[in-house]
């Protein structure tokens, strides 16, 4: 196995993918895999929802770029380390790898805890601007599909486009869009449906 997974990716966008939107960012807890309140901790606890990974594979064959930005912060309460998210994030490669030949482009995550206060736990967007900074691309109106309000607050400062699922916390989430003035978001009942709806468009 030469490639990186970066190497795949540059030989990627240069070769299909010409228009700067082409680029759908996912949350993952509970938009990917299955959330717990306990944390999801390790490769084992690493369970694709179903029709998930389906929907990421039907990204990258349509010629999207896909990334995915997450709050991880079980890494700064000390419940994993890096190198367990890590092979977690092998892992879901491996899966969305087997059905398109093509890996997730670029996956960001947040270490800290609420009471760190950093500039990129969603609601903060810093997870969202890396993303455009290392994607070298405009995140404007680009969807950010998430299942939490947290999700779509980060997309909406950053001026991509919030998409809500009912997967994980997502029903929860969607009794709190009136207070929250987030009622313009749509909603779905999962990754597959939401991204059934980005490839109609
Ligand atoms: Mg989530
Ligand atoms: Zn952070």
């Amino acid at each position: 196995m030469g490639l990186s997974f970066s190497e795949q990716r540059d030989s990627h966008t240069t070769s299909v993918v010409s228009g700067a939107t082409n680029l759908v960012i996912l949350d993952r807890d509970g938009v990917i895999n299955r959330d717990s309140d306990a944390y999801i901790r390790s490769v084992a606890e690493f369970q694709p929802l179903p029709g998930s990974i389906e929907a990421i594979a039907r990204l990258k064959r349509a010629g999207y770029r896909v990334a995915v930005a997450t709050n991880q912060s079980g890494v700064g309460r000390g419940y994993f380390d890096s190198k367990a998210l890590e092979a977690m994030h092998a892992r879901l490669n491996e899966l969305v790898s087997a059905q398109c030949q093509m890996p997730i482009d670029l996956i960001v995550y947040c270490p800290h805890r609420p009471e760190d206060h950093c500039d990129c736990r969603k609601p903060e967007p810093g997870l969202l601007l890396r993303i455009e900074a290392e994607l070298k691309t405009s995140i404007a109106n680009v969807p950010f599909i998430g299942d939490s309000i947290r999700d779509l607050q980060a997309a909406r400062r950053v001026g991509a486009r919030p998409i809500l699922v009912r997967t994980g916390k997502g029903r929860a989430a969607e009794t709190q869009l009136e207070q929250a003035n987030l009622t313009s978001v749509p909603v779905f009942d999962d990754l597959a449906a939401a991204v059934a709806d980005i490839l109609s468009a």
